[in-house]
């Protein structure tokens, strides 16, 4: 199975618009960050989380011709709105998007059209999947589990595929219902924000100690803003951590 990195920035990306610091004016193409998402491939499957405002522009730089699903972790602008774009998958038949219940609840009422009995013409066709916390379900041929997290106040989605977990916006693992439904995972991609703590997000040391917890390998922080560079990252945490980037590819067990 293929991760492919398509965005590991947060809600801004990376440059902010307007900034001049030292990390939106780096010359690194690893400091240019669009909003966070990633591409699962196994065999004929293809699967994305999220799709941001930049999916378009992440799906032709990673030359996606087939989708599957896409699973939502959560209804946030910078997770949802390159919605518009499925259009292209869903000529032929509805295509199926994957979330909780809240989460596709906000993104029916953001995108209403999307959703219709008899669309408009040339409108996205999308059907809407609820899945519950813990669920195991097959898109494409490839197995999930979701997991609930906590952002901030809001309960929200991450994802297990194999031996790999996906877990960005989160804040609170909620160990008591999610220990064993990530016992085993070996690659772990987390959400971390910055340095300073934030009510909503993973520091880096708080994603490398749940990363501990949970006994992963391999940590791979995502959704980062711009007060730490790629460098200072990875001179800092890795092996153990290091940063993801726009289009790091990783080949994760299957099961
Ligand atoms: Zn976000
Ligand atoms: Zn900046
Ligand atoms: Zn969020």
């Amino acid at each position: 199975m293929k991760v492919t990195f398509l965005g590991t920035g947060t809600s801004h990306g990376v440059p902010v618009i307007g900034c001049s610091c030292p990390v939106c004016t780096s010359t690194d193409p690893h400091d240019n960050r669009m909003r966070s998402s990633i591409l699962i491939e196994k065999g004929d499957s293809a699967v994305v989380i999220d799709t941001g405002c930049e999916f378009r522009m992440q799906a032709l730089r990673a030359g996606i011709k087939h989708l599957d699903a896409v699973l939502y972790t959560h209804a946030h602008a910078d997770h949802l709105m390159g919605l518009d774009d499925l259009r292209v998958f869903s000529k032929n038949e509805r295509f199926p998007v994957y979330g909780f219940t809240s989460t596709l609840d906000a993104v029916r009422k953001i995108f209403p059209y999307a959703f219709r009995e008899l669309p408009y013409k040339g409108a996205p066709r999308l059907e809407a999947v609820t899945v519950e916390d813990g669920e195991i379900f097959t898109a494409g041929t490839i197995e999930f589990q979701a997991i609930p997290l906590m952002h901030g106040l809001m309960r929200i989605a991450g994802y297990r595929f194999g031996r790999t977990a996906y877990l960005t916006d989160v804040s609170d693992i909620l160990w008591n219902e999610n220990r064993e439904r990530l016992e085993g995972v070996r690659t772990l991609i987390i959400g971390a924000l910055r340095d300073r703590p934030h009510w909503s997000h993973f520091t880096f040391s708080e994603a490398v100690d749940a990363a501990r917890t949970i006994g992963a390998e391999k940590v791979y922080f995502t959704h980062i803003n711009h007060e730490t560079g790629y460098r200072d990252i990875q001179e800092r945490f890795a092996p153990y951590a290091e940063s993801a980037y726009d289009g790091l590819e990783l080949e994760v067990e299957d099961e």
